[in-house]
């Protein structure tokens, strides 16, 4: 007979092990260890707090109507408001929109902002709308999820195919709805209308921050070292960015529309013209005759010091990580590594700064971005690139000593980390009723 106190499994997603939620569960697993009497609040993390699915109809330019299908995940409030972006992809699924909350929940508490986690998305290829129908979906999904967001209940913002012109729209449409002129309600805003300076880059600068200090504690001279780069939008394209500026040479990149290689490295300039005339990095003629498109899983083998996959989850499979070629990745995606490519790359030797705190740069400007709306007093660039890599900087020195300490994972040192955050808070604030 089943045990009556036992949770049930969650019946609206079914995990595999490769799957993001299943991957996100099995990293909550191996954390259990560590969170002494805190672990009896575990389950906590396993189940979203709140997922609302809407329907997003909209009128086409022809006349026709369309159906999309919306999500807003909130996975936990115990610490602050929800925070996370917004994707719009015709591979979002609920289970996927899930565990990108869950890792906002855990990125959050890593950098210890006073949020909780969640995330939002729409099934759908948003490059097949007209700029008006893009903007009419994005208002109605905005009106959808409008009953549970708010500048103190869920904050989003930009991710996978989202930007500030979106997160315009979205602003707008909470205000007109709530007769206010809401800046707070969403992050990633354009500079006029309440966003932050420095919030475009923000994520690639974390990952940079993240690299330089993994880097110095490898001995790996950042001048000269060899980069490869697996999706070259917001966050890839700034990180390469600033690794080029501290003399890192990009070897290859690899986005929806192709890959590329130099030996070399590429000119990032020509590089980011190039992407911005184009849309990608595919058909990038470079200056330098060893610039040779590569297919698209040879991108794997690449000799490097440095590899950033910056694009989707689960890019590194079991079978990729036997063959990268790195001393150093990056996560500048969410979830891109499975956890069985994990252990190989640790047998490997290989160093994981995991993306629950490499790619917390973002978070934490948008953050800033939060704050500087609610004083309406907003701060210089330089202060906000300062404070962010003081922030960075400090956030994985404390991982980084916990992960000495037990001898474990940079991943699971975060997840230990910010788990002993999120359920203290639980536990102090006890159940209600
Ligand atoms: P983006 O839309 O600006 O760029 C996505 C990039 O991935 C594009 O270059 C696209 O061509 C590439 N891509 C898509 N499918 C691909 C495939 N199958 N193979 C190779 N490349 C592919 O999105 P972004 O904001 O840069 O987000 C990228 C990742 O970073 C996502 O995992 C996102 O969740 C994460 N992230 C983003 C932010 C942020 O502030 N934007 C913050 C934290 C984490």
């Amino acid at each position: 007979m089943s045990n009556p106190h036992q949770p049930s499994p969650l019946s609206y997603v079914q995990p595999t092990a490769n799957s993001p939620w299943g991957t996100y569960l099995s990293q909550v697993d191996r954390v259990v260890p560590y969170l002494g009497h805190l672990a009896r609040w575990v389950e906590t993390l396993k189940r979203p707090k709140r997922a609302l699915i809407v329907d997003v109809p909209i009128e086409l330019d022809n006349g026709d109507v369309a159906h999309f299908e919306g999500y807003r995940v909130q996975h936990n409030l115990s610490r602050g408001p929800g925070k996370g972006g917004v994707r719009f992809h015709p591979d979002v699924t609920l289970e996927e929109v899930m565990a990108l909350s869950a890792w906002m929940t855990v990125k959050c508490a890593a950098v210890n902002l006073p949020y909780g986690g969640a995330k939002g998305g729409i099934r759908v290829d948003p490059k097949q709308l007209s700029h008006k129908e893009l903007e009419r979906m994005t208002r109605r999904y905005t009106s959808e999820i409008g009953i549970i967001i708010g500048p103190q209940r869920d904050i989003p913002a930009p991710d996978v195919n989202t930007n500030g012109q979106i997160m315009a729209w979205m602003m707008d449409t909470y205000s007109m709805n709530t007769g206010t002129t809401a800046t707070g309600v969403v992050t990633g805003k354009p500079i006029h209308l309440g966003g932050s300076l420095g919030r475009i880059k923000a994520t690639g600068r974390g990952v940079f921050v993240t690299g330089r200090e993994a880097a110095r504690r490898l001995g790996l001279d950042l001048n000269g070292a060899r980069i490869a780069v697996q999706g070259f939008g917001n966050v890839g394209a700034s990180a390469a960015e600033l690794f080029a500026q501290a003399g890192g040479l990009i070897v290859a990149a690899q986005d929806h529309t192709g890959t590329i290689f130099n030996a070399h490295g590429f000119d990032m300039a020509d590089l980011m013209a190039h992407v911005k005339a184009s849309g990608g990095v595919g058909g990038f003629p470079g200056a330098d005759v060893a610039t040779l498109p590569i297919d698209h899983e040879a991108f794997w083998d690449v000799a490097c010091d440095i590899l950033i996959p910056a694009a989707l989850e689960g890019q590194i499979t079991a079978a990729r990580a036997q063959r990268i070629l790195a001393r150093l990745v990056l996560e500048g995606a969410n979830g891109p590594t499975v956890p069985a490519a994990d252990d190989i790359l640790a047998d490997r030797g290989i160093l994981v700064v995991p993306d629950v705190i490499c790619n917390a740069g973002g978070v934490t400007v948008s953050y800033f971005e939060w704050v500087q709306d609610f004083s309406s007093f907003f701060w210089s660039e330089d202060e906000i690139n300062l404070r962010l890599d003081k922030i960075m900087a400090g956030a994985l020195k404390h991982i980084w000593d916990t992960a000495d300490q037990h001898q474990i994972t940079l991943r699971t040192a975060t997840f230990a980390v910010a788990c002993e955050r999120i359920l203290t808070a639980r536990e102090e604030r006890g159940l209600y009723p």
